[in-house]
């Protein structure tokens, strides 16, 4: 056109990029609308194809990027983002479960996951029960002919106890039910779920992928078109959609997620061992140390352990103690969520959430942020002076 009103102008630029320029970073596309060539190329669009691009919901090139690297790093061939790992985790029910099915769910389960498994058993006509994580190739017995899907975390997130997910995998598989893996711990770097024949791996972005404490995202990563089909369906009937400056945060963090990784695992593997061998400290629960429940399948399964462990204080430390010992801490901040730089704290009420820790002491949990381990341990040795 060749005279445009000043209104107009305002909305249409003549401004078009150079022809070849390209950047490392993937360009970010924010779009709610999709432009079409011609109402040919939009009557030929189809959502489900990565390759066509319909409306900002179903996906831009950016969003799609994120989704092909991450499916990568877990060695899976698709990848569905959502707007945080809890929304991921419904989105995979939503999809695979309906009125008259059953879930299995582990008994340490993220807290929100279980709460999601009470709601869909009370007003959903689905029924959701709770197995001991440790339970291995017994969950057979549990295994009902409308089981659906087997939830399964490696570890479990508070309690840590690690579960032995090849013989789970056999079971359900054996039986037809799908396995479900909240991968978040691990990254998807230290776990290798799909070698163990894991049907769906989920992630919180939040923690190691993002690395800033500064944005939420989630992912849900399969290896089958089918299930994948299954899983899109509800990814798009819920509007599942991510912002195109989130989907930049986390991949910006990508790169360095690895490093960050080892960094945590060592420095908290340290952080760890001292605490190990204090009076104050009777159990810690870390994966690669062999006080954790199931460390026979981290030694199996694992190549790493990243930031996130549990300590249980001795029983004879009221909780009013443990918590002058929180509050004393300087540069652990009380809060929820791992993968940061900045090293968190947290106190669980352990007695109430699983049937056998009744007698046990307090348990708080630590995120080993990226600050030098010697004085991350001079702070606990401080707080704990405080007790
Ligand atoms: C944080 C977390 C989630 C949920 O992620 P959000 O993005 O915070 O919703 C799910 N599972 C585990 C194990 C987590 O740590």
């Amino acid at each position: 056109m060749a005279k445009k009103s000043l209104q107009t102008k305002l909305i249409h630029s003549d401004y078009t990029a150079p022809e070849g320029f390209d950047a490392f970073p993937a360009a970010i596309h924010h779009a709610s609308t999709v432009l079409f060539k011609d109402v040919a190329a939009m009557r030929s669009g189809d959502w489900k194809n990565k390759s066509a691009y319909t409306y900002g919901l179903h996906g831009t090139p950016t969003t799609f990027t994120l989704e092909a690297r991450l499916a990568e790093i877990e060695g899976g061939s698709h990848c569905l983002l959502a707007p945080s790992g809890l929304a991921a985790i419904s989105m995979i029910d939503l999809a695979l479960l309906k009125s008259g099915d059953d879930v299995l769910l582990p008994d340490n389960v993220y807290n929100p996951n279980r709460e999601l498994g009470r709601w869909l058993s009370q007003d959903f006509g689905i029924t959701a029960r709770f197995y001991d994580p440790l339970i291995g190739a017994g969950i057979a017995d549990l295994i009902q002919p409308n089981t659906k899907l087997v939830w399964t975390e490696a570890p479990g997130s508070v309690s840590m106890e690690v579960p032995d997910l090849r013989a789970i995998c056999d079971a359900a598989h054996a039986a037809g039910a799908l396995v479900a893996l909240d991968n978040t711990w691990s990254a998807g770097l230290a776990l290798r779920g799909f070698d163990l024949g894991v049907d769906i791996i989920m992630q919180a972005l939040t923690k190691y992928q993002s690395g800033g404490s500064d944005v939420l995202m989630g992912a849900v990563i399969t290896r089958d078109q089918a299930l994948n089909d299954r899983i899109a369906l509800a990814h798009m009937r819920l509007g599942m959609g991510v912002s195109a400056d989130d989907t930049y945060l986390v991949m910006r963090g990508l790169p360095s997620m690895k490093l960050r990784f080892e960094a945590h695992d060592a420095s908290a593997r340290k952080v760890a061992a001292w605490l190990k061998a204090r009076p104050e400290i009777t159990r810690v629960l870390h994966p690669a140390f062999e006080d954790c429940p199931g460390h026979e399948f981290w030694r199996r399964d694992f190549t790493g352990a990243g930031g996130l462990f549990s300590v249980v204080f001795d029983a004879k430390y009221t909780e009013e103690q443990t918590d002058r010992f929180v509050d004393s801490l300087e540069l652990f901040g009380l809060g929820y969520s791992w993968g940061g730089a900045n090293s968190l704290v947290m106190p669980y009420r352990i007695q109430g959430m699983r049937r056998d820790w009744k007698d046990a002491g307090v348990l708080v949990r630590f995120n080993i942020g990226l600050e030098d381990t010697a004085d991350l341990i001079a702070d606990l040795e401080q707080a704990l002076a405080r007790l």
